[in-house]
């Protein structure tokens, strides 16, 4: 069988400008917000008619960011601690033999302005700069499956933390919001409910701080017990 060649359509703007922090799945943290570019020759308005009309699309991606050829059958996925291991395509790990990334995501509006076509949605899990192979409508009537079942997710409960804003974080986060005209504050709450620490860092028991960047922006918060309490908003680079 020959390999294929896939060309880029478009590419993603994401608060996200590292892999930490970055939701596991669309659909967790909805007030997250991006935007789909599409290059030319697919920035024409006629590759997109009749899409306007769908209130969710799916996003057809290559995880650009990952280290190439490093994929193993076996695989460790997060929900199940890091300890037990499935087969690479019973998981959606990042590191697969083809690095291709598929997210349903909603269609907040299509904007078509200066030669440039852009899809604005929310609740996606995609890294800025993110190369997009597809964009398709979601079908409802055939993709929506509530009898299905879960496999071995079903065995773990997710349990989402406690987010608080110190009084100072939190005038730090409305401040960026009034500054940019762009929510913040409560996207930061839903990233941070998910726990976007890996397995293992779960287990570390004593407090800890960390940082994450979004946007141009480094969020510090700390954990205490599974409360999480963000304290800090700098601009990134700075320590
Ligand atoms: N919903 C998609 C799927 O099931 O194919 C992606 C699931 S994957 C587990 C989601 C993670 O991929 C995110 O949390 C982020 O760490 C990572 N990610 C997102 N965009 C990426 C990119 N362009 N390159 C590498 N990793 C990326």
């Amino acid at each position: 069988m020959p390999d294929h060649l896939f060309k880029t359509i478009a590419v993603v703007h994401s608060p996200f400008r590292q892999k930490f922090g970055i939701p596991r799945q669309p659909g967790l943290c909805p007030s997250v917000t991006g935007q789909i570019e599409l290059r030319p020759p697919y920035n024409h308005p006629d590759t997109i008619r009749g899409l306007e009309g769908f209130s969710h699309i799916w996003i057809i991606f290559v995880f650009h960011a990952i280290e190439k050829e490093k994929w193993n059958p076996l695989v460790r996925p997060p929900r199940l601690g890091g300890n037990e291991r499935v087969g690479v395509f019973a998981s959606r790990s990042t590191h697969r033999p083809n690095p291709i990334g598929q997210s349903v995501v909603k269609l907040e509006k299509i904007e078509n302005k200066n030669q440039k076509l852009i899809l604005h949605i929310s609740g996606h899990d995609l890294l800025n700069g993110t190369p997009v192979l597809d964009i398709k409508p979601y079908l409802p009537y055939a993709e929506n499956i509530p009898q299905a079942s879960s496999g071995f997710l079903k065995r773990t409960d997710f349990i989402p933390l406690q987010v608080s804003f110190t009084e100072t974080a939190k005038a730090e986060c409305q401040q960026w919001e009034n500054k940019n005209q762009q929510a913040l504050c409560d996207m930061l709450i839903e990233i941070l409910q998910q726990d976007p620490r890996p397995a293992y860092h779960k287990k570390i028991t004593t407090d800890r701080e960390y940082g994450m960047q979004i946007y141009d922006l480094n969020i510090r918060y700390r954990l205490v017990a599974d409360m999480v309490e963000i304290f800090e908003l700098m601009p990134a680079g700075e320590t």
